[in-house]
């Protein structure tokens, strides 16, 4: 039925950059005999999913929409991937994505945009846009996605539909094609926070590949997402709103009505809404884009024309190095390599890099103040609903500038997530409402956010 839906309506939507037709056909026939041979096979066996191109399946193609990378058939799984099919769910294909995920609007694949369901003349957001465009359009019910500065959330946020940026740490990155190793997170796609956490506890826990995995014994996401679905489950807690994060230059009216909205509902039902000050968040924007090109230059340096992918021009190493990467990469690639290295260089290292560090820092300072004074935090996932293609690719700073609200949490490291609140009264176009909560206390985010659901 899913590869149906994806013949009827891919061709407008373009989510997809591959679909893995015969063998999810296979792989679906194969759990149906073990469900009919008395197996007791996992929750999710048999589900169908979609996985964003720049996490490596083996055997099928895998590019991070780069042309780099067109052609590259990884020789091994994710371990997220491994996790999928271990748990029996059903690999749909690959989906679309910003190049390498730097973007927030899908513009910047390599293989053209992907198109929000809601209307297609507009962006579903990015850089998970492929995935998020999939489960809105009913076109897979599960997607995995990455979020290095909001990539899970702000699709989902665009396209009306749930996106989780679990703890740093919770989730392995192996067979993540790293973009900024210290914010890169993968996470779930999907559309209601049970689906979401389910999807979660397949993916998640330690993994000796990930040097940064969390060694812990987590609680079950999804019997945390079903303990918000019961009654009085808002009750007493303490929600927070940073106002850095609640309005300003460039929130839209309809989302930040609809955010008030959104708090109105929630302390109906119980919830004690506390006004916070998150000074530092107002740099977070400015830090970020210094760290993730430093680490950008750095991960992306072995895509040399002799690992992988692409090989073009001819004479020494160096000649045919540049040559590939000069036709490999695309714009916004390049422009963060050279920003990174130029952050990165002799000279300018501490006064760049070294201050960028500092104020992530500060951020982190702030979130700890914050949830000294509140259980969760709340914000609108994106200041805008979803936005018209052009309507910011000339202009790299306003695209960058849009990533504000859901920035903070990567540097931090913190577990943030998006859920729907419904339509913006101005355009008619989902708006976004995002949870934040303290580093580990992923299960606490579905609670709530399952609450407020
Ligand atoms: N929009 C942000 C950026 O362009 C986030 C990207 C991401 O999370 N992968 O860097």
């Amino acid at each position: 039925a899913h590869l149906a839906r994806i013949d009827e309506v891919d061709g407008a939507v373009h989510a997809f950059l591959h679909v893995n037709r015969e063998e999810a056909l296979n792989d679906a026939a194969a759990i149906d005999e073990r469900r009919a041979a008395g197996e007791t096979l996992h929750a999710l066996a048999g589900v169908p999913i979609a996985v964003k191109d720049n996490l490596a399946t083996k055997g099928m193609p895998t590019t991070a929409a780069s042309k780099i990378l067109e052609g590259w058939i990884p020789p091994y799984d994710a371990t997220v991937v491994s996790r999928l099919r271990e748990a029996g769910l059903v690999i749909l294909g690959k989906t679309n994505l910003d190049e390498f995920a730097m973007g927030s609007s899908t513009e910047h694949s390599a293989f053209g945009p992907s198109r929000n369901p809601w209307d297609l003349d507009r962006t579903p957001g990015g850089s998970g846009g492929g995935s998020s465009a999939a489960v809105a359009a009913f076109e897979a019910p599960l997607a995995l996605g990455t979020d290095t500065g909001g990539s899970i959330r702000q699709p989902a946020s665009l396209t009306g539909t749930v996106g989780v940026k679990p703890t740093y740490g919770a989730v392995s990155r192996y067979g993540a094609l790293a973009m900024g190793s210290s914010l890169d997170q993968i996470g779930p796609a999907a559309r209601t926070v049970l689906d979401a956490a389910m999807l979660h506890d397949v993916i998640g826990g330690y993994d000796h590949h990930d040097a940064t995995s969390i060694k812990t014994e987590w609680a079950s996401m999804a019997d945390a997402a079903r303990a918000g679905q019961r009654d009085g489950a808002l009750e007493g807690l303490r929600i927070g709103v940073p106002k850095e994060l609640a309005s300003g230059d460039g929130f839209e009216a309809g989302v930040a009505e609809s955010f008030q909205k959104s708090l109105e509902l929630m302390r109906e039902r119980g919830a004690v809404i506390v006004e916070l000050e998150t000074p530092h968040f107002e740099y977070a924007v400015a830090a970020y884009y210094l760290i993730m090109p430093a680490e950008v230059s750095s991960n992306l340096a072995r895509y040399d024309s002799v690992r992988y992918g692409l090989r073009t021009g001819e004479g020494t190493v160096e000649q045919v190095m540049s040559a590939t990467r000069r036709e490999g990469f695309g714009a916004e690639v390049k422009r963060r390599i050279l920003l990174g290295t130029y952050a990165l260089s002799a000279g300018y290292f501490d006064a760049y890099y070294g201050s960028a560090q500092k104020v992530r820092t500060l951020v982190q300072d702030d979130f700890n103040k914050a949830f000294a004074q509140a259980d969760v935090l709340a914000a609108p996932t994106s200041p805008t609903t979803a936005f018209r293609f052009g309507d910011k690719l000339d202009d790299p700073t306003a695209m960058y500038l849009a990533d504000i609200t859901t920035i903070p949490a990567n540097l931090a490291g913190v577990p943030a997530l998006s859920i729907p609140s419904g339509l913006s009264s101005t355009d008619g176009l989902p708006v976004g409402l995002q949870l934040m909560a303290p580093v580990r206390e992923d299960a606490r985010l579905y609670t709530s956010a399952a609450a407020i659901e």
